[in-house]
């Protein structure tokens, strides 16, 4: 699943739309002279001659699997809980806590320097790699060069394509050793090369900053990488809490200490923090489990845009703290699918609720569309987009229950 690769989904989010028709018919000939148009930028970067001949030593033609890939992005949105179910597994908390327990020592020194949770810096890394077990074996330079020829997403893989090369120049690894997954997010953190650029760290202090084998300098990058995106160390990202029968789910944000004046509880007894504000989320609507997030939630989300998969890291983190299964119970019913999503998105707009992108997509700014839409059309302001929210919407009759 693209979602569970970190990076690897956001980026390929739009990349089947603008796919160019026929660009994997290119001949080799093309293929070679889009990289031989690379030389005078890679120069230009200070990529040696040598450095750039031995990046593509071997690269001759663009890889077929990976354009037939970009092609193939499904329509499908699982519903939240089948991902959390799938990622937050009891063998992947017991591997994660005997992780933790070996690498106690760095976690607490990346702890201190970066103010990021440890579990929460593990819970990155066993989604992304399991770990570091599986962090995917397809060379980046030809992986990068074929979406890049194709011209994906316009420039993008191309700049990347030019990090990927500044990193071999740096000599933090070889060209053989520099792998991960088809769409160019490397090593155990699933990084692309600008963010490795960015935010990668030399933990074990050997000089080469090593997301490929090193578990110590992955470790460190994802939290270099949180607390560069403005990680709170004062907060978490959330936490399951418990709504009073008569809340106003209109009032959705606000302080912690206000929703705790209004009565909500955590869900396992603790207190919510005096300070920090929060929203509140409910993914499978009012009844299921239910969450005050933080601004932390949106720095999880800069690694991979999916509510999922930030909720799958926050709740993994959780439990990797020693922390409670979640206490409700999820819907029978799942929520929209992708072309649901994106008819609703479309209606939203059509009456001035929403300016986003109809990507079919959840998110931020569906959810306060919806909740918006629902308090002026006098429902519960859930922000949960369902069939009966999407007939609704569509003036087909009022939704169910
Ligand atoms: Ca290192």
């Amino acid at each position: 699943m693209p979602s569970r690769r970190g990076l690897l989904a956001a980026v390929l989010g739009l990349a089947a739309a603008t796919t160019r028709a026929g660009a994997d018919a290119r001949p080799e000939g093309a293929f070679r002279s889009f990289i031989d148009g690379l030389r005078p930028d890679a120069a230009a970067r200070g990529i040696a001659a040598e450095t750039f001949n031995a990046a593509f030593r071997g690269v001759t033609a663009p890889d077929p699997g990976i354009l037939a890939r970009t092609r193939r992005q499904s329509e499908f949105v699982r519903p939240v809980w089948d991902y959390l179910v799938g990622t937050v597994s009891a063998g992947r908390i017991a591997k994660g806590s005997a992780r933790a327990a070996a690498l106690a020592g760095p976690l607490e020194a990346i702890e201190r320097r970066s103010g990021v949770p440890g579990p929460v810096v593990l819970a990155i890394w066993g989604i992304e790699s399991d770990f570091g077990a599986s962090a995917g074996g397809i060379p980046t330079i030809r992986a990068l060069a074929t979406l890049a020829a194709a011209g994906h997403r316009g420039s993008l893989f191309r700049d990347e394509l030019l990090a990927a090369l500044t990193i071999l120049q740096r000599g933090d690894v070889t060209p053989e050793r520099m792998s991960g997954s088809w769409a160019g997010a490397m090593g155990q953190v699933q990084f692309l090369p600008s963010t490795y650029l960015a935010h990668a760290v030399d933990f074990d202090g050997d000089g080469r900053r090593d997301i490929w084998t090193s578990a110590t300098d992955s470790l460190a990058s994802i939290a270099a990488y949180l607390k560069d995106r403005g990680w709170d160390p004062a907060l978490s990202w959330g936490y399951e809490v418990l709504l009073p029968g008569d809340f106003d789910l209109a009032r959705y944000t606000g302080d912690l200490a206000a929703f705790a004046e209004r009565g909500v509880r955590r869900a396992d007894g603790h207190p919510l923090p005096p300070r920090g504000r929060a929203s509140l989320f409910l993914p499978g609507g009012r009844g299921a489990p239910s969450f005050l997030i933080t601004d932390n939630f949106e720095v999880i989300r800069g690694y991979n845009t999916s509510d999922s998969y930030a909720l799958a890291v926050g709740h993994l983190a959780d439990r990797l703290g020693g922390g409670p299964a979640l206490a409700a119970a999820w819907p029978a019913a799942a929520g929209l699918d992708g072309p649901g999503l994106r008819a609703l998105q479309t209606g939203l707009a059509a009456t001035g609720y929403y300016d986003g992108p109809k990507d079919g997509r959840a998110g931020p700014k569906l959810r306060e569309a919806v909740r918006r839409y629902q308090i002026g059309a006098g429902l519960p302001a859930d922000g949960y987009a369902t069939a009966a929210l999407l007939a609704h919407v569509a003036g087909r009759g009022a939704p169910g229950p």
